[in-house]
């Protein structure tokens, strides 16, 4: 099924760009919750994480990495979250699989 993010990566809808490579994409969340709030999706059409398999392990591991390359960039020296709802309780609302990265203020624990 294809889903926003499959446009954005297609760029038939524009997005504020931060990070691009084969396999990977990142741009600033259209709602942010944070001052920093990028999104960052596997260019291949995972719905979420149930649908993971084996073969995303190494994918996976690298959007870890990039994320924090990204956290980098805006000087997120104090600290970020990366967070990947899941599912409907999850708050998940794109079927793409992504990781939100935020930061630039406290965050607080639990989320609501
Ligand atoms: P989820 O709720 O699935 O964890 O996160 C989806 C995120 O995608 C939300 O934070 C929402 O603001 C963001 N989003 C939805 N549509 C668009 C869009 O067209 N462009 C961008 N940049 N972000 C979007």
């Amino acid at each position: 099924m294809s889903t926003i993010f499959d446009k954005i990566i297609a760029g038939e809808i524009p997005c504020k760009k931060v990070y691009e490579d084969n396999d990977i994409l990142a741009f600033h969340d259209i709602a942010p919750k944070a001052p920093v709030h990028i999104l960052i999706i596997p260019k291949k059409s995972i719905p979420g994480v149930p649908s993971l398999q084996q073969e995303d392990d190494a994918l996976m591991g690298r959007m870890i990495r990039i994320a924090n390359q990204i956290a980098d960039t805006f000087s997120l020296e104090n600290g970020y979250r990366l967070v990947i709802n899941s599912g409907t309780d999850g708050g998940q609302s794109v079927d793409h699989l992504h990781f939100h990265l935020l930061g630039g203020r406290s965050l607080t624990w639990p989320p609501g």
